[in-house]
């Protein structure tokens, strides 16, 4: 059964802006979904409508079977983790973990039995008395955390919770989220404008862009299989490289050469990841590298083919220098898109 189920829910504020176009998805009972896409496109207000923080113009909002779209956000049965925690800085980390079961009126013994439970869960239990202001942000975001948990709610959201912390406190957290997700088996859904956190921590991603879904999948899929330049664009570090090319006698061509069957006549873009080059002394693309980016286990490089700027990722036991390198493409790595509209051919 599903556990979220949008029916042509659209959001407009009342300035007459349509933040979200009328929209429809489910989400199963335990899943994972990360709502991702550039500042803007309507993840935060999509996210909020589900709280019930936002009212809904338009549509039918479900949770656990049922209509919740004028259900008030307490009576939702959810918990939502913010960017910037909303701790209570007053209190210590035991009563703001403990604080939404003591305003539903659970018993103090029940409340130190769950507090407890979930301080173990979070490695919080030294920190117990501390006020926020004594902790770091990783264990702020923990607590955070804590609060979420106890409740035992049916759905988590998140709104971008690791935005505040330094990169490398953010790739521990993401997994630790992600671990505890797992563990608990709660229902979640996670906003955030990161495609990294994206695709490491989602069971499926939700890409928007200007208030609309691109594309629902799993990070494999919307990596793999982009149903749009946009998503070619935004999901992946360096990004798909995108380059105009001809179609002819069915072939879609690169720089004089054949790369695939073409699913079209005319004008299309054509994509292709950088780790789907091979420098290939045979290759029948030409590359002028103009500079090579170390990572440490890999290389990347910089330069152009023909009049378009390509990126390339080889291994770094792959011996490279500047200037003409010639170039293959991995068989079925080339993804053709329509040059209009941007939509996968
Ligand atoms: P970010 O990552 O920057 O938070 P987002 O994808 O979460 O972006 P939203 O906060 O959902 O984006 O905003 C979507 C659009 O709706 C933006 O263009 C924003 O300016 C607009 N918007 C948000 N709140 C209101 C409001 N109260 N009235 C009018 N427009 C609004």
């Amino acid at each position: 059964m599903a556990q979220v189920q949008l029916q042509n829910i659209g959001k407009t504020y009342p300035n007459g802006f349509e933040a979200l176009h009328p929209t429809s998805f489910e989400i199963a009972e335990g899943e994972f979904t990360v709502l991702v896409g550039p500042s803007g496109c309507g993840k935060s207000t999509l996210l909020r409508m589900v709280a019930g923080l936002e009212d809904i113009t338009s549509g039918e909002l479900q949770i656990a079977g049922r209509v919740v779209n004028t259900v008030e956000p307490a009576e939702r049965d959810i918990a939502m983790v913010f960017q910037n925690y909303a701790l209570y800085p007053h209190m210590t980390v035991r009563k703001n973990i403990g604080y939404g079961l003591k305003n539903r009126g659970t018993s103090k013994q029940t409340i130190a039995q769950k507090v407890d439970e979930a301080a173990a869960l979070l490695n919080l239990g030294d920190y117990l008395d501390r006020k926020p202001s004594q902790l770091s942000g990783g264990q702020r975001q923990r607590v955070a955390m804590g609060r979420a948990i106890v409740r035992d709610p049916a759905l988590f959201l998140f709104d971008e919770p690791l935005s505040n912390l330094d990169a490398k406190l953010r790739n521990q957290m993401r997994i630790e989220i992600k671990a505890l997700q797992r563990r608990l088996g709660v229902t979640s859904i996670y906003v955030t404008h990161d495609q990294v956190e994206a695709m490491t921590m989602a069971d499926r991603i939700i890409v928007m862009n200007a208030g609309r879904i691109e594309q629902i999948g799993t990070p494999s899929e919307v990596y793999h299989n982009p149903a749009s330049t946009f998503v070619a664009a935004f999901m992946g570090a360096p990004p798909m490289n995108l380059f105009p090319a001809e179609v002819t006698d069915g072939q879609v061509m690169l720089g004089g050469q054949p790369l695939c069957a073409a699913p079209a006549q005319g004008a299309v873009t054509a994509g292709i990841r950088p780790e789907d080059f091979i420098l290939d002394a045979t290759g029948p693309l030409s590359m002028d590298v103009q500079i090579i980016e170390e990572l440490g286990a890999h290389r990347l490089l910089h330069g152009t083919l023909g009049t378009h700027s390509v990126t390339v990722l080889v291994s770094n036991d792959i011996t490279a220098a500047t200037g003409p390198q010639h170039l293959s493409v991995r068989p079925d790595a080339v993804c053709v898109f329509n040059t209009i509209d941007g939509k996968r051919l």
